[in-house]
């Protein structure tokens, strides 16, 4: 069933668990991560952004995922991820999505303040939570040379700029990257630490896929209440290709990547701590 994701992570923060978002793009994706999600009784976000429009024409799309998401019995939100402009979060809303990330993270602070409130007030009165970013996770190619002029949240401003923009939740930028890492992940738990001190919002991780399990558990255990796994996802349907024999025909591919995606999203919905967590939610 469509639900806010406010109320998701609200309740995930309550209870000391995170809800998966998984960043999909096409039909395997999609349904491994719903078969998932109903094998454990899990919450899901379900996630979609620019970045996939080269593979995937999102005004189809979007109705496949709000499809799933109306018709299962798990609570469930269609997300739009990293929205970089209000004319985009627009559009997001305007063809179905009910759950919006507007990222001003590439301007300044006060521009960030800016356009991040501007779609607050817009999409507030209309239900719709915003998610927002301070600092920058970015998605460079070396991770120890992203390292060297990595923009982390800067914890003084973040009690300002969730009161100043009024959003559901807040990205975090402490070290964690989107793609794969290619140096062991090195997450800045202190930050993390004080920015919980300072604001009571939930907290978001973004780029986690990589990231080991007890860094996960920690941040977790430190407020952080959305995670976003995809190029996690994106690995596993690789291996199944690879797994794949020849002679063994395109349908029976689909299948193994459909199944494989299924089973890293098993993996990650079991360590984030989500499962069971659907039961009894629309009886209170
Ligand atoms: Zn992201």
């Amino acid at each position: 069933m469509l639900v806010s994701t406010k109320d998701m992570l609200v309740k995930a923060q309550k209870e000391h668990y995170a809800v998966a978002n998984f960043c999909i793009w096409n039909v395997e994706m999609l349904s491994g991560v719903m078969k998932a999600c109903e094998k454990l009784q899990s919450p899901v976000i379900l996630s979609f952004g620019s970045g996939f429009l080269v593979n995937t024409d999102i005004n189809h799309f979007v109705n496949m995922m709000r499809s799933y998401a109306t018709q299962t019995s798990l609570p469930c939100s269609i997300h739009w991820d990293h929205g970089r402009s209000f004319e985009i979060v627009s559009h997001a809303i305007d063809i179905g999505y009910n759950s919006l990330m507007i990222d001003g993270s590439a301007y300044s602070f006060e521009e960030n303040i800016r356009m991040t409130r501007e779609v607050v007030d817009k999409f507030h009165p209309m239900c719709i939570p915003v998610e927002a970013e301070l600092g920058h996770v970015g998605a460079e190619t070396d991770y120890e040379e992203a390292l060297n002029h990595y923009m982390y949240t800067d914890p003084s401003q973040a009690a300002e700029f969730v009161e100043k923009t009024g959003i559901d939740s807040l990205a975090v930028a402490i070290g964690n990257q989107h793609g794969a890492y290619t140096a062991p992940p090195q997450i800045n738990f202190e930050i993390l630490e004080k920015v919980r001190r300072d604001v009571s919002i939930p907290l978001v991780l973004h780029g986690a896929s990589g990231i080991g399990d007890e860094d996960i558990r920690h941040a977790i255990s430190l407020g952080i209440t959305k995670i976003n796994i995809h190029t996690e996802l994106c690995e596993a349907a690789m291996s199944a290709i690879e797994a794949h024999e020849k002679g063994e025909g395109y349908q029976a591919l689909n299948i193994r990547v459909r199944d494989a995606v299924q089973k890293r999203a098993e993996e990650k919905i079991l360590l984030f701590g989500s499962n069971g967590k659907a039961e009894g939610w629309f009886e209170k």
